[in-house]
């Protein structure tokens, strides 16, 4: 009657769902998505680090600048101070103070520079050392991306696999008992066709009466009493 090839049928048909739903639902998609998301929020974090250490670059060339024209005015200071042209105490005065005033002026500068460089050294090795990290773990993501495309074609030809064994398979079975199997599928779901299994129905493991297991046995087309199921000795 063509039951066991039904059978057949209803396990690639299983087959066929198992693989559509894990391609719908891929738990190493999902991994990916979220390692996507993560790697590029680490990029924005390393951005924003690097924007940091240039906006300090910019801080110390202005410092630079000041101290240096602080510098040229000590220097020029002195250079009056020690010309021996300048002979009013009061003016001496007035310069001996706007030299001490540089003097503290430009130490302050200096301080700030030193640390500023400190800072600096600490935030571009810091980028330094994570743009590296990130480079590595999206060559990781890559690799992987690369392995679950391919896993996604395996599948595919899986399905086109299944796809042809069924058509085949279909061919071969008896019309009027495709038809019936489709139909109670449609109420059923995709087990419509159930074994009989140590005198119970497997689809609800409900007894089979011995009336319709002599049936069975006779080669008749018979359906579980209680789910409907087509039975399968
Ligand atoms: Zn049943």
């Amino acid at each position: 009657m063509g039951l066991e090839k039904l059978w057949e049928l209803q396990e690639l048909q299983l087959g066929l769902e198992r693989i559509q739903q894990e391609l719908k639902n891929p738990s190493q998609g999902k991994e990916l998505k979220r390692e996507k998301e993560r790697l590029e929020s680490y990029y924005t974090q390393i951005q924003e680090k690097k924007r940091k250490g240039e906006r300090l670059q910019e801080q110390l060339a202005l410092h630079e600048n000041t101290c240096r024209s602080l510098e040229v005015k000590k220097k020029d200071t002195e250079a009056k101070l020690y010309s021996g042209q300048i002979n009013n105490p009061s003016e001496l005065q007035n310069l001996e103070q706007q030299l001490t005033h540089l003097n503290k002026e430009i130490s302050v500068y200096q301080e700030k520079i030193k640390e500023l460089n400190m800072e600096l050294q600490e935030v571009f090795g810091w980028v330094k050392e994570h743009s590296q990290i990130f480079q590595g773990q999206v060559g990781e993501y890559q690799a992987r991306l690369e392995e679950y495309r391919l896993w996604r074609e395996e599948r595919e030809r899986e399905i086109q696999d299944l796809k042809l064994r069924m058509e085949k398979l279909e061919k071969e079975l008896d019309e009027d008992l495709l038809r019936h199997y489709r139909e109670l599928q449609s109420r059923l779901g995709l087990r419509a066709l159930a074994r009989v299994e140590n005198g119970c129905c497997s689809g609800c493991r409900l007894m089979v009466s011995i009336i319709l297991m002599q049936k069975i046995k006779a080669g008749e087309r018979v359906q579980c009493e209680n789910c409907g199921r087509l039975l399968i000795p």
